[in-house]
Formats: C-alpha cells, structure tokens, sequence
C-alpha cells in the first residue's frame, strides 16, 4: 500500500513573513506520518527558517528547484549539497515551468535528480505533456520519453524511493483539471514505463501525483484512482486552510 503524498509548490509566491504565518497555521495540524506524508516546496529564500520552523512536525519542506553539480561557479544557482546540508527533504525537479522558461531538458533533470538523491533528498519528478501533444494523440509516447530520460542511470531501489508528478501543462493554473479518469490513465502510463525499466518492485513501490488545478473540492476524485498516490498543489496550497483540507481529504 502506497502512503499518499500532498505537496504544496508556492512557486514564487510569499514573503518571508507570510512563509513563517503559514507554517505557524498548519505544523501542528498535520496528519499522523502513517497516513499521509505532508511536504510543501517554497522559494530557496525561506527554507532554511522552514527547516527551523517545522522541526519535530510532520510537516516536510522541499526545494523548487536546485543546480546539478554540488557546488563551483555558477552565479546564482541553488547548490544540492547546502539544501540536503540544511535538513530539506525533498526538491521538485523538471517542473514544466523551469523546463518551459528556463530550457532544462531531459538530461539536466535526469543530473538534478542525481544530484538529489547523491545529497540524501528525495525527487519529485515532473512530467507532463501540452494540449496540442495530447490533443494529436501524443500523450503516451511524450510521457513514456520524460520519464525513461529522467529516470536515466537510477537503481531499482531509488525509483522505488522516489515521487513523480504528472502534471498535464494545460491543467496547471487554468482551472481546467484533467478527468481523475483520464489523469489516471497517464499516470498509468508513467508506472508501466518503471515497470519496463526497473522491474515490478519499483513500478509497485514508486509514487505518483497528478498536479494540475487540485484543489480540496476535487482531490478526492483524483486519490481514489488506482494509480494515483498524491498531488502536487500550486494555487490551492497557498493559503493554510486550504492546504489543510487537502490533507484532510486523505484521511476521509
Ligand atoms: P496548480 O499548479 O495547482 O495551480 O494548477 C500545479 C503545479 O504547477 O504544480
């Protein structure tokens, strides 16, 4: 049985001082561990007071984002090794924004993953295709290369570790959510592709959310799908009631 995994992903929303109000609102509201593992993925500016604020909770931070290699000359970038330094659980990887504006591709996203894991966190792995993929029937074949270049070079045991997210492009920010059917299929996709690659263990094991305008009215339909394990939430994570009753969900 696969334990459920809400991620909220601020993006690049909220200061400082509105990170510190919302930890304060939720850290002691959480769910027990057993039944759902609580992670929220803030700006790199806060997550060292995230760390400190949620120390002894159940509530788990992750980074948006970081660099591949572990440290050197690259102005500006988030090193790997000071974020697994810091106590942060886990880092979102290939989020289709950073691969839209930013140009990360497959293989920097399969480097950051290693980087990850090489640093004691766990990846959460985006994958997802746009309308115009899905609409000329390429869903499949487009989700079947993200996640066999990203997964590149893992053992069995890290993917059986790791989370993927499958994110529709056109269902994020929109308010135009998949079908929990139609999110489910893919993500059905997604775990016959780590069967083909690393075995029925990891495919048994590794944990799948559907992200793309969640929200506490519709997350139920999404959970109770067989292969799907959790979302990853950017608008409806934001404010603390509302991530609060995401969680809430799970339990129900
Ligand atoms: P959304 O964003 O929930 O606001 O659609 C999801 C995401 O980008 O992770």
């Amino acid at each position: 049985m696969r334990k459920p995994i809400i991620a909220g992903n601020w993006k690049m929303n909220k200061t400082a001082e509105e990170a510190r109000q919302f930890i304060d609102a939720v850290k002691n509201e959480i769910p027990g561990n057993d039944k759902v593992d609580a992670v929220i993925g803030a700006p790199a500016l806060f997550l060292e007071s995230m760390v400190m604020n949620t120390e002894g909770t159940e509530l788990k931070v992750a980074a948006q984002n970081c660099h591949f290699e572990d440290e050197g000359a690259f102005t500006g970038e988030i090193s790997p090794k000071a974020l697994g330094n810091l106590g942060v659980n886990y880092v979102i990887v290939g989020h289709s924004e950073r691969r839209e504006f930013f140009h990360e591709t497959d293989e920097d996203i399969n480097k950051k993953a290693h980087a990850i894991f090489r640093n004691n966190m766990v990846p959460i792995l985006c994958c997802g295709e746009t309308l115009e993929q899905r609409e000329a029937g390429e869903t499949a074949e487009w989700i079947k290369g993200q996640i066999t270049n990203g997964l590149k070079d893992f053992t069995e045991g890290q993917v059986s570790e790791l989370v993927i997210a499958y994110e529709p492009i056109w269902a994020i920010g929109t308010g135009k959510s998949s079908s929990a059917e139609e999110a489910n299929e893919t993500c059905g996709i997604v775990r016959e592709t780590v069967r083909e690659l690393f075995g029925g263990a990891a495919a048994t094991a590794v944990r799948i959310q559907y992200g793309g305008s969640v929200k506490p009215g519709n997350i139920q339909e999404y959970l109770a799908q067989e292969h799907i394990d959790g979302a990853l939430v950017g608008g409806a994570s934001l404010e603390a009631e509302s991530f609060l009753q995401l969680l809430e969900a799970v339990k129900e």
